[in-house]
């Protein structure tokens, strides 16, 4: 029972089981989810977690619900405290640990995956696959060599910032924010650094001239990993048109949320909205999703919880959306973008003559303190 009950019924129940046959041949992937903020305090991600008042705001995905919601993969986000409480760059650390002791413990059930093919296997081997994203390069703690280590480690995408500011960006909203500033140098630094390692640069949280800034420095697709449009309900965190527009032009994502204050309603039509929207402004290549789950939102009450997911299709294709344009939002844009980042990140580079990829400030370094020696684990 959710707390939105009273709202009134929906018009796309009828289309759940042709939905849930979609997914069924679709593969469908989450931008955005926060499992591991709670999986370090003991959630059971193996669990099955039936709902009660309380899920409300926690415990949105577990491995068997996310089966339940058809979902192949997560992206998981490392959410670490910027204030200097501890090294957050050994808290991104542990919770990258985190994931991969949860996929050896029941490699039937989970793999900690980088690339499309690898989450493609994983598919068809019946596990959910699971990808590692960074919120917030404060848990850089200023050295670059941390982001090669989390590559390393499987990190696939990389938050410039989160609810404060720090050594690279200013945040949308938080502490320190910023309207004038854009990318400092190491923030610079960062989006260049993660195109050589294939890492996604993710303008979730930034403000809008790093955002801009970013975009346009990145060589790689760019990916909002979750978001609400502005053209929808227009408050500070989520972008505008031509915030989507400029993400659209990198070829890369934006992943809708579905926090109900982003989306400015309590049902899935107002995510719906959103997505509409993307897909008017950015095309249908660029609209994905990015629930937030278990991020410390109120999700939408149609999508209670990640096994809700077949409502989604069911109102998208409710509101006229085709087939394959839903199969584009739930999940093939991003295997695009996860294919294209792919081919660029191992091209060869094979010293000052031959590595021709022009990297700002790297160029002819190659992949400088990549050999490291991991996080010791
Ligand atoms: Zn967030």
């Amino acid at each position: 029972m959710s707390i939105f009950s009273k709202e009134p019924p929906n018009n796309w129940s009828s289309l759940v089981p042709e939905a849930t046959a979609l997914h069924a041949r679709s593969t469908i992937v989450d931008l955005h989810g926060d499992t591991l903020m709670w999986m370090k305090r003991g959630y059971d991600f193996f669990r099955r977690h039936r709902r009660t008042p309380l899920s409300a705001v926690l415990s949105h995905i577990d491995e068997p619900r996310m089966r339940m919601g058809g979902l192949t993969a997560q992206v998981f986000g490392l959410v670490t405290q910027p204030f200097g409480l501890g090294s957050a760059f050994r808290s991104a650390s542990h919770q990258v640990e985190l994931l991969h002791e949860a996929a050896r413990r029941h490699p039937d059930r989970l793999r900690v995956v980088t690339e499309a093919a690898e989450l493609r296997a994983a598919s068809r081997a019946g596990a959910r696959a699971g990808l590692l994203g960074l919120e917030g390069v404060h848990a850089l703690e200023g050295d670059l060599d941390n982001l090669n280590h989390l590559a390393k480690r499987g990190l696939r995408l990389c938050g410039l910032s989160h609810f404060s500011k720090n050594p690279a960006a200013h945040p949308a909203i938080g502490w320190g924010r910023d309207d004038r500033r854009g990318l400092t140098p190491f923030g610079e630094a960062i989006v260049d650094r993660c195109h050589e390692l294939g890492v996604l640069v993710d303008l979730a949280h930034i403000n809008r001239v790093g955002f801009f800034e970013a975009a346009r420095r990145s060589r790689n697709p760019v990916v909002v990993s979750h978001t609400g449009v502005c053209g929808v309900t227009d408050i500070r965190r989520n972008i505008d048109d031509e915030q989507i527009r400029a993400v659209a032009d990198t070829g890369g994502v934006v992943g809708i949320i579905f926090a109900f204050n982003f989306v400015g309603g309590t049902t899935v039509e107002a995510v719906v909205n959103h997505i509409v929207h993307t897909v008017q402004v950015g095309g249908e290549d660029c609209a994905a999703l990015g629930s937030d789950f278990d991020g410390s939102i109120i999700p939408v009450r149609d999508l209670s919880d990640v096994a809700d997911l077949p409502n989604l299709t069911a109102a998208l294709l409710a509101r006229g959306l085709s087939p394959e344009a839903v199969q584009k939002i739930l999940g093939k844009n991003v295997m695009r973008v996860l294919e294209g980042v792919r081919q660029r990140a191992y091209e060869p580079d094979e010293g000052p003559g031959t590595g021709g990829t022009g990297v700002r400030g790297y160029g002819a370094t190659g992949l400088r303190g990549y050999g490291g020696t991991g996080l010791g684990g």
